[in-house]
């Protein structure tokens, strides 16, 4: 009897061993998405454009970088290892493009489009250049910097300018001649607004002046979540591009046409063109009509379908209702509004815009969105 109970003991510790081991290994592979609606003639495609892997200096395998991309939400990444600075190859062979060779299946059944890239990397000026959409890498290695950006023009490449500020004192961005040869010719076509963890105002008014494509990136070289808290809900730093497919011919064309947007924490940088639209698409206002009494209150529900938090601040009081002068919409949450009766003598039915700038949605370095939210109330005698 003690040996049979012993055997069943054993045989539960097996069982409940191989139970366990079963929990271990299921590992969910789940994406987050990110919930920027698209707006009116465009599809609103999240990318990263600025990546690095084992193939220069980053500490990943390009495989990877696909992965990270699915699992938070993005449509598109470019591998963008440095053409001059391979600081691996002592221990692995290094070619040009064998990065993005290496993540075209992974990312095709992930659906996420890969864009291959190249970084032409030289000491300030020039500084270091992305090379988007390139067909060969080899042609850009060139001694002469501008032989080097024509060949990746030649190659129908989209061409910025990563990071102006670096190596400049207080990262204060300087415009060289270099830059302007560059721009000059027609072959400069964008600059980062914002690499990783900083945002960079005089780019972003260059930009605006110079009529140049806003991009902001991670330039990630480790692990994403060493650098950014993805698993606690965090982002990383991405270019909101407003194309009419979601390809990497929809986003080439987006990018030279200039529809693009900038997500860094909780700010959006870009041409008010566009992230009007996108404030607009995100705030639905749920009360719909309501009845407005003589001295009374109506509370007013809107829902932010967006991920970022808006921060409203009132322009100019209004004589029909009165509101609050500052209102959050919390990401993805829905607020409550509450407006007061002003000094109406009429009644019915009346749409009442209220004036609100937009402070963490920028359309120049130090200028709000300027917008409204429209509302009607039937106006009660
Ligand atoms: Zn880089």
């Amino acid at each position: 009897m003690k040996a049979k109970r012993i055997i069943h003991i054993g045989i539960y510790i097996l069982l409940f061993n191989f139970i366990i081991n079963i929990n271990a290994q299921h590992i969910v592979r789940a994406r987050s998405e990110i919930p920027f609606p698209d707006i009116p003639g465009f599809i609103t495609l999240k990318c990263d454009f600025h990546s690095h892997t084992v193939f220069s200096d980053g500490l990943v395998w390009p495989t990877i970088r696909i992965e990270e991309a699915w699992r938070e939400g993005l449509d598109a990444i470019a591998i963008s290892d440095h053409i001059e600075y391979l600081p691996h190859t002592n221990d692995m062979i290094i070619k040009h493009g064998r990065s993005y060779q290496l993540t075209t299946n992974l990312a095709s059944s992930l659906g996420i489009i890969v864009i291959p890239a190249a970084e032409i990397t030289r000491g300030e000026p020039p500084g270091h250049w992305n090379c988007l959409f390139v067909t060969n890498i080899d042609a850009l290695v060139r001694k002469d910097y501008f032989e080097a950006v024509s060949n990746a023009f030649a190659q129908g490449a989209f061409i910025f300018w990563n990071h102006p500020g670096w190596k400049q004192p207080d990262w204060k961005s300087v415009w060289y001649k270099e830059q302007e040869t560059v721009y000059k010719r027609g072959q400069l076509h964008g600059i980062e607004i914002v690499n990783g963890d900083t945002y960079d105002p005089i780019s972003h008014k260059w930009c605006i002046d110079k009529k140049l494509t806003m991009v902001g990136n991670t330039d990630i070289h480790n692990p994403i979540m060493l650098d950014y808290a993805v698993t606690d809900g965090k982002h990383r730093p991405m270019t909101l591009v407003f194309a009419t497919k979601r390809s990497s011919d929809g986003i080439r064309e987006a990018l030279f046409a200039r529809r693009t947007a900038v997500w860094f924490e909780n700010t959006l940088f870009g041409d008010a063109e566009y992230l009007e639209p996108l404030f607009q698409r995100s705030v639905q206002i749920t009360t719909l009509n309501p009845d407005m009494k003589p001295k009374g209150r109506v509370l007013l529900h809107i829902k932010n379908t967006s991920p970022v938090t808006y921060e409203l601040v009132l322009r100019k009081q209004l004589k029909e209702i009165s509101v609050p002068k500052k209102l959050t919409l919390v990401a993805q949450k829905t607020v409550l509004l509450e407006v007061r009766n002003g000094t109406n003598s009429f009644s019915g039915a009346k749409e009442i815009s209220i004036p609100y700038s937009v402070t963490n949605l920028k359309v120049a370095p130090d200028k709000p969105l300027e917008t409204e939210l429209k509302f009607t109330f039937n106006f009660v005698k």
